[in-house]
């Protein structure tokens, strides 16, 4: 039995209201998505019983704005204090503020079949219906402020509390109101200037009849209230809602002491998680509501949510394998639901299993289910086979079927190829592994490079199961299974031994499995992967020996470019960043976290001692400000160049006055006392001992490595000659340190002019 059933068992027979609520202060984030799908679903099985259910949905579009979503903030601060329904849209589409929003989610939420009757809260008040219980709320102030002080030790709230605010009729605000008396037909309030940091009233006073859409109770109290006005049996919360002495809590007073009305069933469920932060959109973390419609079908995204009981905290982060893994575990329940169909459930406990199963299939459904059973295309599979050029796809599968596909299932085909080019370009790559990884596969017998080849062409023709596949190559050549599996493991990953053979294969795709065998099965030869050389030369730069030691994976690109000219700006430069600001477009925060390189320079601040929620590595802190909507600083066609490609790569980058260095340079742990005037610094600042930094022998001329720069050094629009210098470290590798030298100096090149003297890789490990 799943969750939803237990919940309808336990509430019998009585018909019930079910009700949930939103408040349209901003875009939905895919977080806000639980509550309403849960209560969905709760009022699906309850109305398959009994035809009288009702679910309603509040957009509690009453409320004042008491903050604004970032791209907001400019244009609406003036409305701040007002009621979501009194401020204007942000588009022409809308009536105002709390429609753009409402709408917006309401869409989602249909999308993912919600059925329900929504209600605006503006209205019924408007309508008069909430006037009973503002004016019972308002008759038992003293009752509430006591059970605010009991039950949640509220003990700020001074005796002279009402529990409401009227909108001012000089201002209009409404976030700004104190009521200070009642006398049973009007309130006297006052619109104060501090009552609020968020919002200034202006100073109005008055009296005013406190119904028919003047005035709203505050939340904790409108919760309550509002079941009793609509007849509400069944209302969730969030966990935040449920601690002890919260909303839930005081509700539950309320219903008892002030507006006599049975408390409704208690349904608190946990929160959904990404990438295990509480997502909100205002602080940037998660999707939006509406973003997690477009990377999932609707029935896999209305999956995600019913399949787990709403007291375990959902998680959910589409980088990697999580989608294709979504989709394999709804493959899996739809296939019990087939068993269902054809009366196949097995018998026992595996019975029990296929039939929850069913159910959750049942209850995800958007699109009518299939009424028989149809062939599924894996969804893993079709986004390997989309990697391979020009492959016919739908061929692949009928093979596989061993005849044609249906029109149903050509209908499931053609949208999991759609949900997989998406989730290729946007999620697949994040956690890729580097194509160019060369491994020593010279000591193989000619065995093993048998079997290697042939491994890799019979992967080519068939990729169902590759795990088979490796074995048909062994029986093939007629090798050890045990030497078989070093040479795979070898050429793939540089180890002995290794993950599950088909879950590695599964991992790196297909079309670079082959590849990487292609490039390390190359028979001896050395390949020239490099495109730039070791830099040999002491005198230019090396890397402190200690240094090297500590770190081995260290590869710090240098090069030496003269004759730049460097200007204020560039029209071009500031069209061509603007576009990649432009194809970040929805990039989070979270996000940004999750960029191996960006792991990398973490995990190095880290070994410095160095905080990275406060420092940031320069591709992340210049990511953010894009993933916040935040201008770009402007600094000079030099610096705005070669950052762009800082953000492109993600790979730290600095330039440097070549006239100011004195060679030789070095990247080294500083020596006691040695300090730096950091660029823009009135005080020099002084270094950790574990900073890694680079120094010529004038002195440092950056801090944690590459973090920021030294005054003395700084690229300014007199500068001609420039040192630039690159940072790799961790799962940076070589080559990408050298593909971002290359793009660092086409871009200096192509915006500074110049000529490049010199340019070259040092690597620890060298
Ligand atoms: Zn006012």
């Amino acid at each position: 039995m799943i969750w939803v059933d237990r919940i309808a068992k336990q509430l019998g027979d009585k018909t019930q209201h079910i009700d949930d609520m939103f408040t349209p202060s901003g875009y939905a984030h895919m977080g806000s998505l639980r509550g309403p799908i849960l209560h969905d679903v709760v009022a699906k099985v309850l109305a398959s019983k009994n035809k009288d259910t009702i679910f309603t949905y509040v957009f509690n579009d009453f409320d004042p704005i008491d903050g604004l979503p970032p791209q907001f903030q400019k244009d609406f601060s003036q409305y701040m204090g007002y009621s979501l329904r009194l401020a204007p849209s942000p588009d022409k589409k809308h009536k105002n503020f709390a429609e753009y929003f409402s709408e917006d989610f309401k869409h989602v939420l249909e999308s993912l079949g919600l059925k329900a009757k929504y209600l605006s809260s503006w209205d019924m008040h408007h309508e008069g219906k909430f006037n009973e219980v503002i004016k019972i709320a308002l008759d038992n102030k003293d009752k509430i402020l006591d059970i605010y002080r009991k039950v949640a030790g509220y003990q700020k709230k001074a005796a002279d509390w009402y529990p409401l605010q009227v909108i001012c009729p000089k201002c209009k605000r409404l976030g700004t109101t104190k009521v200070t008396a009642w006398d049973g037909k009007v309130v006297t309030f006052t619109c104060e200037p501090n009552l609020v940091t968020w919002a200034k009233g202006c100073g109005y006073s008055g009296s005013i009849s406190p119904f028919d859409g003047n005035g709203k109770l505050p939340w904790k109290v409108d919760w309550p209230a509002h079941w009793k006005v609509l007849g509400v049996t069944f209302e969730g919360a969030g966990k935040d809602h449920a601690s002890r002495g919260g909303s839930y809590d005081i509700a539950f007073a309320l219903c008892k002491d002030v507006f006599e009305y049975p408390k409704p069933f208690y349904f608190a469920y946990e929160f959904f998680l990404f990438g295990g932060k509480k997502m909100s959109s205002s602080k940037g973390i998660g999707l939006k509501a509406r973003d997690l419609t477009s990377i999932l079908p609707a029935d896999v995204a209305r999956f995600l949510i019913v399949r787990l009981s709403p007291e375990k905290t959902l998680e959910f982060n589409p980088a990697g394998d999580s989608i294709p893994n979504l989709f394999d575990d709804y493959d899996r329940c739809l296939n019990a639901y087939f068993l269902k169909l054809e009366n196949k459930i097995p018998k026992k406990k595996a019975g029990e299993v296929t039939l929850d199963f069913a159910r959750i299939i049942e209850l995800s459904e958007v699109k009518p289910l299939p009424k028989k059973r149809l062939y599924l295309p894996r969804f893993r599979t079709v986004a390997n086979l989309l990697k391979v050029k020009n492959k016919n796809i739908p061929e692949f599968f009928e093979n596989y079927k061993k005849s044609k596909l249906t029109v149903e299932e050509k209908e499931i085909l053609e949208e999991r190829i759609k949900y997989a080019k998406i989730y290729l370009e946007n999620y697949a790559e994040q956690r890729d592994l580097s194509l160019n990884t060369k491994h020593s596969t010279l000591d193989f017998s000619q065995e093993q490079k048998d079997f290697i080849k042939t491994f890799a062409e019979n992967l080519k023709n068939q990729i169902e199961d590759p795990q088979k596949i490796i074995f048909d190559s062994i029986k093939e050549i007629n090798i050890q299974p045990r030497e078989a599996f070093t040479a795979f493991y070898q050429t793939l990953i540089g180890k002995s031994y290794g993950p599950k053979a088909g879950d590695l294969i599964e991992k790196l795709g297909i079309e670079k499995t082959i590849q990487l065998i292609k490039n390390n099965t190359s028979g001896g030869e050395k390949q020239t992967t490099s495109q730039f050389p070791d830099l040999n030369n002491k005198k230019v730069f090396s890397i402190d020996p200690l240094l090297a030691q500590k770190y081995p994976s260290l590869n710090i690109a240098i090069a030496i470019i003269k004759g730049i000219t460097v200007n204020k700006n560039d029209l071009k430069l500031r069209k061509e960043i603007d576009e990649f600001i432009k194809s970040l477009q929805g990039l989070t925060t979270q996000e940004i976290g999750l960029f191996p390189e960006i792991q990398s320079y973490r995990r190095i601040y880290k070994e410095m001692g160095v905080d990275w929620h406060s420092k940031r590595p320069s591709p992340e802190a210049l990511l953010r400000r894009i993933a916040r909507k935040k201008e770009l600083y402007q600094i000079n066609t030099c610096v705005d160049a070669y950052n762009l490609i800082v953000m492109k790569r993600r790979v730290s980058s600095g330039a440097f006055d070549l006239n100011q260095i004195k060679f030789p340079t070095v990247l080294r742990f500083p020596k006691p006392g040695e300090e730096i005037l950091l660029l823009g610094d009135k005080e020099p600042t002084k270094y950790n001992p574990a900073d890694l930094a680079y120094f010529d022998q004038i002195g440092g001329y950056n801090i944690y490595f590459n973090y920021r720069d030294a005054q003395r050094t700084a690229v300014t629009e007199n500068t001609k000659n420039i040192l630039l210098n690159i940072d790799g470290i961790y799962d940076i590798t070589r080559e990408q340190v050298e593909q971002s030298l290359k793009e660092n100096i086409e871009i200096i090149l192509k915006y500074c002019g110049g000529k490049v003297e010199l340019a070259g890789i040092v690597s620890a490990s060298r």
